[in-house]
């Protein structure tokens, strides 16, 4: 399943350094030849693709991308000194859109790069060249030239950045089943994301770190459910992203349980995939009941035994205190290890 972050920023490269004009001052020589030093290189701006970074959170926050300006040239043939470039790091599969705003006030954009992997650079605005200083201006017929090249000047492009989120996990569930609150538990991060194009939700994505620092993104799907089989809810296109999800983690609350057939409410929702899709049906699930911390003792006992009688596994779990989330979490690395072992070994074939 897809989601699309984006941020727009404004990008700038430094100015170069002027050229110096500046004649030689000698004790015995009153009017001595130019010595006027070039300025310095303005700095580059250069984005770098990392995999340290999930979302484009912080470029909605800091919008603004400016390097530094060349230093100017000095007398004594001196140089002026280049700025450092600037380093942005945007995360892996960030397409790099330059943005044109046109008289008429309309914009149009064009693509420009796209930082494939971890370690890709590109240079997106070059720093202005340093100006020449007047020892190069020099000639048999002006000994003493008293002109400089100024600096040249940056770049400066407004860039709009597109990155496609790859959820691994689809939360499945009926509404206030605990999907928010599972995920906000879980997460180390929660990036924020557009309304899906043609719903006005807003799917909430939380990107869980491993200790090897592996990742996994779940995608809570708010009104997955209700009718959208029917093209109600959030629509059949965005079922369609959906079945991309490697699995899904289904998540029923204990308020909703039909006590004395507790597995029954997961096949009301599996029926309704099912029915919009044999695939999204046939999807590996992972089961939890969430709000165990609702239930007393002798009620968690009596549905834990149920469950047991009908031969499936299910996680009992408090997404509200962290009771179980533990073990749940492992199941749905393992799951993942499993899927990616499998994967990899089809490719080997
Ligand atoms: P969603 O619609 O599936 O995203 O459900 P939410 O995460 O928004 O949760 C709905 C309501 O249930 C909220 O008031 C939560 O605080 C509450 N809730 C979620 N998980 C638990 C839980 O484990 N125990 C209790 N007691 N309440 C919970
Ligand atoms: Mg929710």
């Amino acid at each position: 399943m897809r989601f699309v972050d984006e941020a727009t920023i404004l990008v700038r490269s430094g100015k170069g350094g002027n050229g110096c004009a500046s004649l030689r001052r000698e004790a015995n020589v009153p009017k001595g030849g130019p010595d006027g030093g070039d300025g310095g290189k303005g700095g580059d701006v250069i984005f770098r693709g990392t995999n340290r970074l999930m979302s484009l959170y912080d470029f909605r926050l800091h919008r603004h991308y400016f390097a530094r300006n060349g230093e100017g040239g000095m007398g004594r043939d001196r140089y002026g000194k280049a700025a450092d470039d600037l380093y942005v790091e945007l995360p892996v599969g960030t397409l790099l859109y330059e943005v044109t705003e046109h008289e008429d006030g309309t914009t149009s954009e064009k693509l420009i790069a796209d930082l494939v992997e971890d370690g890709t650079e590109v240079v997106i605005c070059e720093g202005g060249k340093g100006g020449r200083g007047n020892l190069h201006f020099k000639s048999s017929t002006n000994r003493t030239p008293r002109y400089a090249e100024p600096g040249f000047p940056g770049e400066e492009k407004r860039i709009r950045l597109e990155l496609k989120i790859l959820a691994d996990v689809g939360l499945l569930g009926l509404p206030s089943a605990g999907k928010s609150t599972f995920i906000s538990k879980v997460s180390a991060a929660r990036p924020k994301i557009a309304a899906y194009p043609f719903t006005t939700l807003v799917p909430n994505l939380g990107v869980i770190e491993n200790d090897d620092y592996t990742r996994m993104v779940i995608a809570d799907i708010p009104g997955l459910i209700e009718g959208a089989h029917e093209g109600r809810g959030l629509g059949i296109t965005f079922l369609k992203h959906v079945e991309r999800t490697r699995f899904l983690v289904h998540i029923l609350a204990a308020e909703d349980l039909n006590r004395d057939d507790p597995m029954d409410g997961y096949e009301m929702l599996t029926q309704e995939l099912r029915e919009y899709s044999a695939e999204l049906g046939e999807k590996a699930q992972i089961k939890a009941i969430n709000k165990i911390d609702t239930l007393s003792e002798e009620e968690l006992a009596d549905i834990k035994a149920k469950v047991e009688a009908s031969g499936e596994k299910v996680y009992f779990i408090s997404a509200l205190t962290g009771e179980g989330v533990e073990d749940l979490l492992q199941a749905m690395w393992e799951h993942l290890a499993k899927i990616d072992a499998v994967a990899a070994a089809e490719v080997e074939e």
